[in-house]
């Protein structure tokens, strides 16, 4: 009998379905010292112009450039501008100002001689090449009072808010982070403060995914292991959906029978798809629990990665209109043939290097779903998207780790 939802659906088409459920955010005002990471909500303005007055961009000589065309030209030195200075000079013709890189362009100058061009003398200096117009950093050319800076949807990064401070603005409206609440299933699963007994492990995903949900931008709170047993996972999804925005869990949404995740969803939950034709990771499920988006995610250590990164990801910055700035691609050649199954995406963890001026990929270590150390070590994910056959010598779209 068919599933009363869309079942083994393409990696696009999980990402569309996923997009369909929105969540509104709410904004909020932050310093910019506390900014990283987070997606602007408003429009910025600069306050000032940048520069916001002509200076020099290099250590030097403030000169006129029409007394400089045939060197040797010797100029008299009438005086210094340095950065801070809050006076302006002023030159005419056969004059020359000392000047540091920052400083305010003294009147009548136009154009600067590094200072490796010229020979100081005392009061004299020659200059031995003609000068450069353009070591001047003209008002207002890199940005302009009441410019946009930025748009909503913009992530921020630590260039942006260098930028911020430089436009003279201290504090910007951002989205509200989203809270997330990120669980792990399974027996199997112990703490890092237990000792193992035979038969169990270390829970490890929820500490990477907890630090995937941060560099998106938003809150995780990390649940303590959740024991496979459909009542205490029902209480933990009812409690998490009460104060979250959002659930993640790892574990329980294959075919198993104790894949509750997956059981509960379909007894009880809103399922929008289950299953994915993507290599890892192709057991996700995602739906509503309580109203609230949940993406039960692979148990599989590298699944849970991939599935965020393919899946996840890509819904959060939907959410804000943001580009997803923490998957960035590259392309490479494939140095090996890679083993990909119609119909699906491929990504495999490899290593690049370069030869011949060009960048290659080959498989890093082995590729099993539960070598954490697999992904961790390796430079990148292929992207080998289901009409592709991941062939020896075939360009493929890499997204770096
Ligand atoms: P499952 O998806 O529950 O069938 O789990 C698949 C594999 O992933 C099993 O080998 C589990 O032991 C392992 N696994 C599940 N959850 C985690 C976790 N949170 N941390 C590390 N490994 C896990
Ligand atoms: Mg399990």
């Amino acid at each position: 009998m068919a599933k009363p939802y869309p079942y083994f659906v393409s990696l696009d088409e999980a990402i569309n379905l996923c997009q369909k459920t929105e969540i509104k955010l709410e904004s909020e005002s932050i310093p910019i010292s506390e900014s990283l990471n987070r997606v602007v909500s408003n429009e910025i303005y600069s306050k000032i112009n940048d520069p916001g007055f002509d200076n020099s961009a290099m250590d030097g000589f403030a000169v006129m450039h029409s007394d400089t065309l045939s060197p040797p030209t010797q100029l008299s030195i009438i005086g210094s501008s340095m950065a801070g200075t809050t006076t302006i000079q002023k030159i005419v013709s056969g004059q020359a100002v000392r000047i540091m890189t920052g400083a305010p362009i003294p009147a009548g100058a136009d154009s600067i001689i590094p200072i490796e061009d010229c020979t100081v003398l005392g009061n004299e200096v020659t200059l031995n090449k003609p000068s450069r117009p353009n070591f001047i950093r003209k008002q207002g050319e890199n940005f302009s009072i009441n410019q946009i800076i930025f748009t909503p949807g913009e992530i921020m990064s630590p260039e942006k808010i260098s930028l911020c401070a430089a436009a003279g603005i201290s504090t910007i409206s951002v989205f509200k982070k989203l809270k997330i609440a990120v669980i792990s299933t399974g027996d199997e699963l112990k703490s890092l403060d237990e000792n193992l007994k035979f038969g169990q492990i270390y829970e490890s995903n929820s500490y990477g995914l907890s630090a995937l949900v941060d560099i998106y931008g938003h809150e995780a709170t990390r649940f303590t292991n959740v024991v496979d047993n459909l009542v205490i996972l029902r209480e933990t999804l009812n409690e998490a959906s009460k104060n979250h925005d959002c659930i993640i869990t790892s574990g329980g949404v294959s075919m198993g029978d104790k894949d509750y995740v997956r059981i509960l969803m379909e007894q009880e939950g809103d399922i929008k798809f289950w299953r994915v034709k993507m290599r890892p990771g192709s057991p996700p499920i995602f739906g509503l629990w309580n109203d609230k988006p949940i993406f039960g995610l692979p148990g599989n250590p590298v699944s849970s990665h991939v599935v965020f990164r393919a899946i996840v990801g890509k819904w959060l910055t939907s959410l804000t209109n943001s580009k997803d700035i923490n998957t960035k691609y590259t392309y490479a050649i494939l140095d090996e043939d890679i083993k990909t199954q119609e119909g699906f995406t491929t990504f495999r963890r490899v290593e690049l290097f370069s030869k011949d001026n060009s960048t290659f990929a080959r498989l890093k270590s082995h590729q099993g779903s539960g070598n954490i150390a697999g992904i961790a070590m390796s430079d990148g994910l292929t992207v080998i998207e289901p009409d592709q056959l991941g062939r020896k010598g075939d360009v493929c779209k890499i997204i770096l780790l």
